[in-house]
């Protein structure tokens, strides 16, 4: 039996499926994989960006909105690909838990994976928030601004300093959402890992969570991961190729 077949079969004997993205999923709608070789960081240092030094420092806030600048446009005009499509139709066949996303780029949201069941483990780029006060912009809106000549945006309310709600470098993991992708790793029956290399910790933590727990695990990577030696199944295709593959499978099944 080839892989689909039996990729297929696991997924329609699971009650909870998780599927858990990265980079991979995003790389195949165009946006940059900022940590690849010739990368966004071969022009910026990623040390500017640190967290602490983004609070103590006006003129590494200033080099971080220019930074977004120019990586926002790439992001904002990026659409989901023929693999988010595919997880967007395990949810509507009640086949999905949740996604759990190192993802900042919002697209499983937009490819109709509802809000609630998608868990952003890295933030993300779509809204800029205040983090005085905490009120929350839509990322264009504030993205305009700097367009407009606004070297450091402000908060409107407060004007207190701005980011973009992605996690940096040095900035603590958002506590509830690290702590429910923990729980819904340990409470599922399929751990479907799509296009993440799983090198950053504690994200790459959750495949093991659960497959400790008693899961399945099934890992889909253009290139091998150090977790691959624990999974069920290891794919090294496109997300985007393999994916809609499985799920036309499994539909098929359904069907009988
Ligand atoms: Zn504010």
């Amino acid at each position: 039996m080839n892989q689909i077949e039996v990729i297929s079969d696991i997924i329609l004997q699971s009650k909870k499926v998780v599927v858990f993205t990265g980079a991979g999923m995003s790389t195949e709608s165009g946006i940059p994989d900022f940590r690849s070789p010739g990368g966004i960081w071969s022009k910026f240092d990623p040390n500017e960006f640190n967290f602490q030094k983004f609070l103590s420092s006006p003129e590494s806030r200033e080099k971080y909105w220019a930074f977004s600048a120019v990586t926002w446009p790439e992001m904002a005009k990026a659409k989901p690909n023929l693999g988010h499509y595919a997880i967007t139709e395990l949810h509507q066949m009640g086949k999905l838990d949740c996604v759990i996303t190192q993802n900042v780029d919002g697209l499983h949201q937009e490819s109709g994976v509802p809000e609630e069941k998608v868990i952003e483990l890295h933030g993300t780029a779509r809204w800029v928030v205040c983090l005085e006060c905490s009120k929350k912009y839509p990322r264009e809106q504030i993205h305009s601004r700097v367009e407009a000549g606004e070297k450091v945006p402000l908060c409107d309310s407060c004007g207190g300093i701005m980011k973009p709600a992605t996690i940096s470098f040095g900035q603590p993991m958002p506590e509830k959402e690290t702590h429910e992708a923990q729980m819904r790793s340990a409470a599922c029956g399929l751990f479907l890992v799509a296009g993440s290399s799983l090198v950053v910790y504690p994200a790459a933590q959750m495949p093991l969570i659960a497959k400790d727990n008693g899961a399945k695990l099934i890992i889909i990577n253009l290139t091998s991961t150090p977790h691959d030696g624990y999974a069920d199944i290891v794919v090294h295709e496109k997300t985007g190729e393999i994916l809609p593959q499985i799920v036309e499978r499994v539909k098929a099944k359904l069907k009988g």
